[in-house]
């Protein structure tokens, strides 16, 4: 029996309708940019695996490195405790982060980064005796499924049974020329209350809303306003972190730089879940005291694993290489040379790109799981490429490594999908 039919019998997959979709490609290995299913077909993984692989699949430099800490030290509890992976993966992600981040804290996924990232910013607030309850975050956002991420996220159709369970969340419009001057003074008048602890974002681009980009000068000016009301400006970089946007992270691009940062998704290249929470003194200082109780009650058990630690400091030695940072640019290059032939497209409304993110809606309603959006995963799977629209936008958002060949067989069948619909 293929695994495909033996998967229907126990599994339960992520965001899924059953009864509707039934069946899942079975994959069973995988190397640079490319994906085998059970048949031996292969895929372009155009979107790294949600933005994990940006290394390529089984890098060899990571592979051999995480083999051989496997050897040395698997796991170990990171309370009393510490190893040489976590102290080098700080050094190493503490170099490339924005100047005024300090401190990182460990948890498993990028949920839980910004559910670390809130509770700081509750407890900063109280343990500096203010009482501070309430949480802005952009209109469409998206942090995660866990109870703290889910209600500081925006996409909620399909979070109706959950609604009656959130923090106490006000959503602002994410800003742009027309409407700045008004999101501005909403932002005021929230934050005049004194009772805003954080301000949560995805910063310059809203991944799960479709690749929605916005200008950085809106959104510095923003956090500049936070700034003066003692609110934390907390960056979700779980998507954006890691080259990206051109820059080792979004934030780079902005003046103001943010308390609290969560990263997750490559900063693993794909070995294995992991995320950082990242502050800065001035946050971790308000956790120090003779009071246990003020100290971060926070811990999951596999809290900087050693093994997916070797791996994070693999990738990011690997994102500093000349090599890598020199893909990034042909990428960007050649995303720019796609866009300017694509987006006159008749059935193009508009293109967006930020590094190595590329995006563009097709000028036809579709619903974010419907049909055509299906029809549309079908066909470029059919083509070999991996691609997977969100409701009418088509996104790139490749491995670094992904070589001229592939990035042109991409957008030769993005060409083929649009005269298709
Ligand atoms: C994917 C994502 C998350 C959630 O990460 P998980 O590892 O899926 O829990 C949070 N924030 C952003 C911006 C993301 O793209």
């Amino acid at each position: 029996m293929s695994l495909k039919t033996r998967d229907k019998k126990h599994l339960w997959h992520p965001l899924t309708q059953h009864q509707l979709h039934p069946e899942h490609i079975a994959i069973t290995r995988a190397k640079e940019a490319l994906l085998y299913d059970e048949q031996g077909n292969e895929y372009i993984d155009g979107i790294a695996s949600w933005y994990t692989c940006m290394y390529g699949h089984c890098n060899s430099y990571i592979t051999d490195k995480v083999h051989k800490q496997m050897q040395q030290l698997d796991h170990v509890v990171f309370t009393g405790f510490t190893h040489e992976p976590a102290v080098k993966l700080s050094e190493a992600l503490i170099d490339i982060l924005p100047s005024n981040q300090e401190k990182l804290f460990f948890s498993d996924n990028g949920s839980t980064a910004v559910d670390v990232a809130i509770k700081m910013a509750l407890q900063y607030h109280f343990n500096n005796n203010k009482k501070r309850s309430k949480i802005v975050a952009l209109e469409n956002g998206f942090h995660g499924d866990t109870f703290g991420a889910m209600s500081v996220s925006g996409l909620s159709v399909y979070n109706g049974p959950f609604k009656d369970f959130s923090l106490d969340v006000v959503r602002i419009p994410v800003p742009n020329k027309q409407n700045f001057e008004k999101v501005k003074q909403q932002y005021i008048a929230l934050l005049k209350h004194n009772d805003v602890a954080a301000f949560v974002y995805e910063p310059l681009v809203q991944g799960a809303a479709a690749m929605q980009m916005h200008e950085a000068t809106l959104l510095q000016e923003l956090l500049s306003i936070s700034k003066q009301y003692d609110t934390l400006n907390i960056a979700d970089e779980v998507m954006t972190g890691f080259g990206k946007t051109g820059k080792y992270f979004a934030s780079q691009y902005l003046d103001t730089l943010p308390d609290i940062m969560c990263l997750s998704k490559s900063l693993t290249a794909g070995i294995g879940p992991m995320a950082i929470t990242t502050t800065t003194q001035k946050v971790y200082d308000a956790f120090l005291s003779n009071d246990i109780a003020k100290g971060f009650f926070h811990g999951h058990t596999y809290s900087a694993n050693p093994i997916v630690c070797t791996a994070a400091l693999a990738a990011i030695e690997l994102l500093k290489s000349n090599k890598i940072q020199d893909n990034i640019k042909t990428i960007i290059a050649s995303h720019k040379a796609f866009n300017t032939r694509i987006k006159t497209h008749p059935k193009v409304s508009e293109t967006r790109q930020l590094g190595v993110i590329f995006a563009l809606d097709v000028n036809i309603v579709m619903e974010r799981y419907g049909n055509l959006r299906n029809q549309l995963f079908s066909f470029f799977m059919q083509h070999g490429v991996c691609l997977r629209p969100l409701g009418n936008t088509i996104y790139i958002l490749a491995p670094f490594v992904i070589t001229k060949t592939q990035l042109q067989k991409i957008y030769k069948t993005i060409e083929a999908a649009l005269d298709m619909l």
